[in-house]
């Protein structure tokens, strides 16, 4: 599972910390060695890591720990504030248009998870009694369009295409009145991706973006990709004003760096965590749990 190397190795750090009666400030400096070494070695962007010690140092010594009959305790529930803060802080939920459809435009590059993680989402928002619509937009991937319509059929929802000899502008524009028409109240536009960021995908994902005026922008980031997913994650958000961040692939041996930098990295929230190839209904992401769980 993800984030197990950081998990094991900050609880051994706590573990020392959490018996003592007395935590001088020379003990914490050694505690905070040890975790940023945590957090380097789980692909933590550098900086996040220095911010995020430089705030649990000051914490820490503000909460005069001599004073404390569990200072080791003190430290560790600041360590699982800020953790929790670093994700985000609360869950953040997903966006509803005033009036339906809601248009959530799904981005990422090619392999992340896309096609995949619209059938979960598309699931989740069935099973809470709505009824989206999946949209073919990526027309370059051979296979991407059946591949989307095995999901649909698998799940249950209607997926709308146009083959892919119409332009993917063309058929998002299409697949939103197609919903309007129909009284379908979400549309998850599925979108080409590349192996890497190039300027004809931002273009037509920008021209999609104006034409559908999405309530919301998720990028789709592998877990898996570690450091390089912040960079893949701004890049997107630059150009695109992302609403949001999916991860995927949490279910892997990923050293979870990216689910602690993107938040940070980019202001973007991280909204739905994906685990698994199976499509089931996607699970928001919880900020509070995910720290809980890597301290243990
Ligand atoms: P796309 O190119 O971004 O549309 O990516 P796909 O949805 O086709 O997914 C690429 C591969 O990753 C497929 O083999 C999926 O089954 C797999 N995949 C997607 N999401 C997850 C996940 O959360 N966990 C795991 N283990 N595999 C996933």
């Amino acid at each position: 599972m993800a984030f197990e190397g950081l998990s094991s190795r900050l609880q051994n750090v706590f573990g020392k910390l959490r018996g003592k009666g007395k935590v001088t400030e020379d003990d914490l400096n050694d505690a905070m060695r040890e975790v940023r070494l945590a957090l380097l070695e789980a692909d933590v962007n550098f900086k996040v890591v220095k911010e995020f010690i430089a705030k649990v140092k000051e914490k820490a010594l503000g909460q005069e720990l001599q004073k404390s009959f569990t200072p080791g305790m003190v430290i560790i529930d600041i360590v699982n504030k800020e953790l929790t803060e670093l994700m985000g802080g609360t869950q953040s939920k997903l966006a509803k248009a005033g009036k339906p459809p809601t248009v959530i435009m799904m981005a990422g590059l090619q392999g992340a998870g896309k096609t995949t993680t619209s059938g979960k989402l598309a699931l989740m928002l069935k099973k809470s009694s709505h009824k989206p619509l999946l949209v073919a937009g990526d027309i370059y991937r051979p296979a991407a369009i059946k591949q989307l319509q095995v999901v649909g059929s698998g799940i249950d929802v209607p997926v709308f295409t146009l083959g892919d000899q119409t332009s993917p502008v063309e058929i998002a524009r299409q697949g939103v009145q197609h919903a309007k028409d129909n009284g379908l109240d979400y549309v998850i536009i599925d979108t080409a991706g590349r192996l890497h960021i190039d300027e004809a995908l931002m273009e037509e994902l920008k021209q999609i973006h104006e034409v559908t005026r999405p309530d919301e922008v998720l990028l789709v980031v592998d877990a898996m990709t570690g450091q390089e997913a912040v960079n893949v994650a701004q890049s997107f958000h630059d150009q695109l004003a992302l609403t949001g961040v999916v991860l995927t692939k949490l279910d892997g041996d990923t050293r979870g760096g990216a689910a602690l930098s993107v938040k940070a990295v980019t202001g973007c929230p991280i909204k739905f965590a994906a685990t698994g190839e199976k499509i089931e209904p996607l699970e928001p992401f919880h900020p509070e749990r995910m720290a809980s769980r890597i301290l243990g």
